[in-house]
């Protein structure tokens, strides 16, 4: 070991628990030591390997990473070692990538990127033993001449293949064969291309392509964690590619792993398929038979989709009911502490209990859903059904991966709208996300659980009505296809689509932790939002309902209301005798009152005009706009406004009732019924297509940003005041 200093240096990388450490162990017998890398803690194993023809390299056993993307020690150690930064300065002369034979693809995923570093490669298909026993057949022949690289067959416990591996070697060593590499799409070359010449001609940087790939895709590279210690101007640089990057539509933080695999993937496909031909057919691909089938699979994920919604609506039900009731009870006793200040009382019993716990009572159906969603994903059911959708979907711009999302948005937006983060198209996450709120959320069940109950239902019956709630449900989705389509032509256009590729997982047991977890996750969020946007928006509507307050305006409508019974049957005013119905009433007509006189009331009144083509009265104008910020306010400002007082709810026949027999009050329309079955129609299209969540809005300014969240605002704002105009000027010339 005279000449360790002129020795050539190989390095052994690969997935954890491939046989690395065995490997080295092998060939390097005792001749090992071990250290730490400079500055690191990570442990540092070199050794000398005695070649066949004498020559005595130098071999280095790296910590074992899935990948270079992830900024752990490990990996960055390992990036630096085959970039040359590693030890004394200087790349290693060849790199044997220790694979294991069972996972082929993920390992040579690893191989794929270290290969970018630019250095010679020779790949060790481990564990070859377990792929014998597993009747597993891999044409390593056929591998080798695919990726350009030697490709040698080892047992490293048992040191067979250690020859044919050496041999290898040294060949290598001399021709130095690189693997193939992926052609990179225009917008990543050109990325790579920009942060080539912003590092070279600012800062004399020369990096290989492997490390400008490692610059552009990893959001902390080790590279950058080695060109940060140098100078902090690079991040800029770094960042405008990126950015770039993204404009083009690819997401710098997901492209990577699409675009590797789709070049890896038919570059295995083959060598896979006579592995697959050569053994019986999997359990997997024959249920894929049928799942995946143009016909019956669609039939198949109909059904399931059906259960799906099913189960949401009734078991979610009785806990959706105590909820409701403990909301009512905590709302009583608060309301009972608060006596002595009617506007404390008001604010926290109605505006806050009563809101955040209108918002709360969806937990349940959430929770539901996720169970489901996760429960279908983790057996691997998911991405089959988001591989059916791909094709329903693509016309309009939205891609399979975009299914979960719109999905989770029939429970809610938000978490729909947090899901598209797995969509690694841009362009078809943003339309994802634009058409999100358009799905039917569960807050707009009660509106339309209220309309239907009063007035389709008693004319036309219960199979009518719950035709009409079916349909009600896809009113959104209906719209939103075309909305999607136009988004797709006017958003980005010309780009093309970065086509849809996703690797179907085998069936599996799901297990019951992570589908827990998955639901507790998503759940945890919910509950977040309800206690923080809902919680400003409600106490903001609460105000602009409460006040001005005006303390005459009790003695003018109690005078005033005494003054018609009287007329009734003349009485004393002094001796008047109030009953519990007429003072009940009374203070009914008091809230009423104060809320014509509120803030929000006059609002509304101002902007009735605009609503009254869709046939709304100040009322129901007051009730629209107290529910931007949530859409189940509107039931109970309805049941102030129609002088109920707060506590109704959808299922109260009392609302619906009132409803069927309020009257216009003034306007060329006075004395007739306000409600009839176009402006129900009209106020429950208005409500499917409305952008009426303010949380939802916050959630989309957040993964994109304000721009798109006052856009999408006015644009859904708008489509659902013409769907309601068009619906209740149509339904008109029926009656
Ligand atoms: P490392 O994490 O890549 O360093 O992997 P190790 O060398 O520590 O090996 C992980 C496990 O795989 C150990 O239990 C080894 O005994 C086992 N192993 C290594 N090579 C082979 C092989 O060729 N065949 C089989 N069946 N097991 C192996
Ligand atoms: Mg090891």
């Amino acid at each position: 070991m005279s000449a360790a200093a002129a020795n050539r240096r190989i390095a052994l990388i690969g997935n954890p628990n491939t046989g690395k450490t065995s490997l080295f162990n092998t060939l390097t017998g005792m001749r090992q030591r071990v250290g730490n890398y400079s500055g690191v803690t990570v442990e540092k194993k070199t050794g000398t390997w005695q070649m066949p023809n004498g020559e005595s390299v130098e071999l280095i056993d790296l910590p074992g990473t899935y990948s270079l993307s992830a900024s752990s020690l490990d990996e960055r150690v390992a990036v630096d070692v085959i970039s040359g930064h590693g030890m004394g300065g200087k790349a290693p002369d060849l790199v044997i990538v220790v694979v294991d034979v069972e996972n082929l693809r993920r390992n040579l995923f690893l191989a794929s990127q270290a290969s970018e570093l630019g250095v010679p490669m020779v790949i060790a298909l481990n564990c070859w033993d377990v792929a014998e026993k597993k009747g597993l057949q891999i044409d390593s022949k056929l591998l080798e001449q695919r990726l350009g690289v030697p490709v040698v067959p080892t047992v490293a416990k048992r040191k067979s293949g250690t020859d044919e591996l050496a041999k290898a070697v040294e060949k290598a060593l001399l021709s130095r064969p690189i693997l193939v590499r992926p052609k990179w799409p225009e917008p990543v070359q050109k990325a790579i291309a920009s942060l080539r010449e912003g590092l070279i001609d600012q800062h004399g940087e020369s990096l290989s392509e492997g490390e400008l790939q490692r610059l552009l895709f990893d959001r902390k590279s080790a590279v950058t964690e080695r060109l940060k210690t140098a100078s902090s101007e690079h991040a800029p640089i770094i960042q405008a590619a990126r950015d770039q990057l993204y404009k083009d539509g690819f997401q710098p933080d997901a492209a990577e792993s699409t675009l590797r695999f789709r070049f890896l993937n038919p570059l295995l496909n083959d060598v896979l398929e006579r592995q697959s031909a050569m053994k019986k057919r999997s359990k997997s691909e024959s249920i894929d038979q049928l799942l995946l089938h143009k016909f019956w699979g669609l039939l198949v994920f109909v059904g399931m989709m059906y259960v799906v919604f099913q189960s949401v609506y009734t078991w979610a039900g009785p806990i959706m009911d105590l909820i409701e009731t403990m909301v009512g009870w905590v709302q009583g006793i608060a309301s009972d502490a608060l006596v002595a200040t009617p506007m404390l009382q008001s604010l926290i019993a109605d505006g806050i209990i009563g809101g955040v716990g209108a918002f709360l009572v969806f937990l349940p159906q959430i929770l539901v859903l996720f169970f489901f969603i996760s429960l279908l994903e983790a057996s691997g059911y998911m991405a089959r059904a988001a591989f059916l959708m791909d094709k329903l979907f693509q016309w309009c711009g939205l891609n399979g991966k975009s299914f979960v999302p719109l999905l989770t948005s029939f429970a809610c937006a938000i978490p729909g709208i947090m899901a598209t983060r797995t969509i690694n198209d841009n362009k078809a996450r943003l339309i994802t996300i634009l058409v999100a709120p358009l799905m039917s959320c569960s807050a707009r069940l009660p509106v339309y659980l209220l309309l239907i109950g009063a007035f389709i239902e008693p004319k036309y019956g219960p199979n009518v009505a719950g035709a009409t709630l079916f349909a009600m449900h896809f009113v959104g989705a209906f719209v939103a296809a075309p909305f999607a389509w136009a988004l797709n032509k006017t958003v980005n256009k010309g780009r093309k689509p970065v086509p849809f590729v996703m690797e179907l997982p085998h069936y599996r047991v799901p297990q019951v932790k992570l589908v827990f977890h998955r639901m507790y996750e998503s759940g945890k969020e919910f509950v977040v939002r309800a206690g923080t946007v809902i919680f400003a928006m409600t106490i903001i509507i609460w105000a602009l309902l409460y006040f001005p307050r005006s303390e005459t305006i009790e003695t003018e409508v109690r005078a005033q209301y005494m003054s018609e019974l009287s007329q009734a049957e003349p009485v004393e005013a002094t001796e008047f005798e109030w009953t519990p119905e007429t003072e009940a009433e009374l203070s009914k007509r008091i809230d009423a009152t104060y809320l014509e006189q509120s803030y929000m009331g006059r609002f509304g009144k101002l902007v009735q005009p605009i609503f009254a083509p869709a046939g709304y009265d100040w009322k129901i104008t007051v009730g629209v706009l107290a529910s931007f910020p949530a859409r189940e306010i509107i039931i109970s400002t309805l049941g102030i406004t129609y002088a109920l007082g707060g506590e109704v709810d959808e299922e109260s026949d009392d609302l619906r009732s009132t409803l069927s027999n309020a009257k216009w009050e003034s306007g060329p329309r006075k004395g007739e019924p306000v409600f009839n079955i176009p402006v129900a129609l009209s106020i429950m299209v208005f409500f499917a297509l409305c952008m009426q969540c303010g949380a939802t809005l916050a959630v989309i300014a957040k993964e994109l940003n304000w721009w798109w969240a006052a856009g999408s605002f006015f644009a859904l704002t708008a489509l659902a005041w013409v769907a309601a105009v068009m619906v209740y000027q149509v339904g008109m010339l029926f009656i």
